[in-house]
């Protein structure tokens, strides 16, 4: 998930600064001085253009600082799943049902997507693709009595993740990493479950996102991907002007490239010869999530730290009503894909 309102200076309080720089990831020092671009405005029907090396590897310190600075206080407010509730069509959500309907998301994926719970069918190697805080990763590590890697652009999430797994006494079932998702450290053929909650929005190239997850994925293996996407269009139809206006304004804040529909990844699925290609979209069910996070920053505790973190952090919570707002238009479109690899 991306929307994050809460950035920048409480850090320091949660995070000491010298930690952060020691993490900072390869591709941050060359570009750093042309960086704080933050991607979007193509919107592309079919096939999202890839993303030049520069514009690519700018949008990815882009992710990976908003993470590093905005995963402690995320954590401290919302706990370590940082994705969307799965709430009952209609149910009013308040702040002290989130966590559970945060696990519910897992759960209902899991379900949809008919991973099996029985010991000799359950997965054994997950992994978990933009895994912020991991999460999902315990809670499968747990589930499945699993091995379990993460990958996230954000060094700071990678140790969070680590030393959580390790409070957890789970050190020795789950790992994480800082790694691109366009190209994960893994050979071929690794994991029975490959795991990609609320990371694809982030993603300059669609069909490669996909191609890596169902290169990484074993024969057999089940993709479950959760995800933002925009409606899905005619064939002589593109978004609106003002559609594109709004999608640009939470580009910006979150630092997403360009959105695609669900069609377009059921397409990207199927031109990779993968199997039982499912989606549903999800939007109703989540309708209540954004304004618990908008109730949430309304605390007086949130509310002072989200005033002293600069503009960063108040430009991502003044897009919070675009998101909610995108949802009621139907332009914006929760939605699950599953496949498995043949
Ligand atoms: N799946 C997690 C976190 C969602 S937040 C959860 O549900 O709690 C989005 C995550 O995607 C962040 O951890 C971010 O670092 C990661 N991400 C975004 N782009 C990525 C990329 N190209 N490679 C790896 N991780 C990426």
């Amino acid at each position: 998930m991306s929307g994050l309102f809460l950035h920048a200076a409480e850090l320091p309080s949660l995070l000491p600064s010298h930690h952060i720089r020691r993490l900072r990831p390869w591709w941050s020092s060359s570009y750093a001085p042309i960086l704080r671009l933050s991607s979007t405005s193509a919107f592309s029907r079919h096939r999202p253009m890839v993303a030049g090396k520069a514009a690519s590897d700018s949008l990815k310190l882009g992710i990976a600082e908003l993470y590093d600075e905005s995963s402690g206080l995320w954590e401290s407010i919302w706990g370590d799943h940082m994705h969307h509730g799965f709430y009952e069509a209609g149910e009013q959500a308040s702040i002290a049902d989130h966590r559970a309907a945060q696990i519910r998301m897992v759960e209902e994926s899991l379900r949809f997507a008919g991973v099996p719970d029985d010991p000799q069918r359950k997965p054994e190697r997950i992994v978990d693709v933009g895994c912020g805080i991991g999460g999902s990763s315990r809670y499968l590590a747990k589930k499945y009595g699993a091995r379990v890697q993460g990958i996230t652009l954000s060094p700071v999430q990678a140790e969070r993740a680590q030393d959580l797994a390790a409070a957890e006494e789970l050190a020795d079932k789950v790992s994480f990493q800082v790694a691109d998702a366009l190209e994960q450290p893994f050979p071929d053929g690794q994991f029975d479950l490959v795991w990609s909650m609320e990371s694809g929005e982030h993603m300059p190239d669609k069909e490669k996102f996909v191609s890596e997850l169902a290169r990484v994925a074993a024969r057999g293996a089940t993709i479950i991907i959760v995800t933002w996407c925009h409606r899905d269009l005619s064939p002589s139809e593109n978004l609106k002007p003002d559609e594109v206006n709004l999608l640009n304004k939470i580009c910006k804040a979150y630092y997403l490239p360009k959105w695609c529909s669900a069609a377009d990844y059921v397409g990207i699925a199927k031109s990779l010869s993968l199997e039982d290609v499912r989606t549903a979209d999800w939007s109703e069910n989540v309708a209540p999530f954004w304004p618990a996070v908008i109730r949430s920053a309304l605390t007086l505790r949130s509310f002072i730290s989200l005033l002293q973190s600069g503009w960063k952090t108040i430009r991502g919570a003044l897009v919070m009503p675009l998101m909610i707002e995108g949802y009621k238009k139907g332009l914006i479109k929760f939605t699950i894909i599953t496949c498995r690899k043949p």
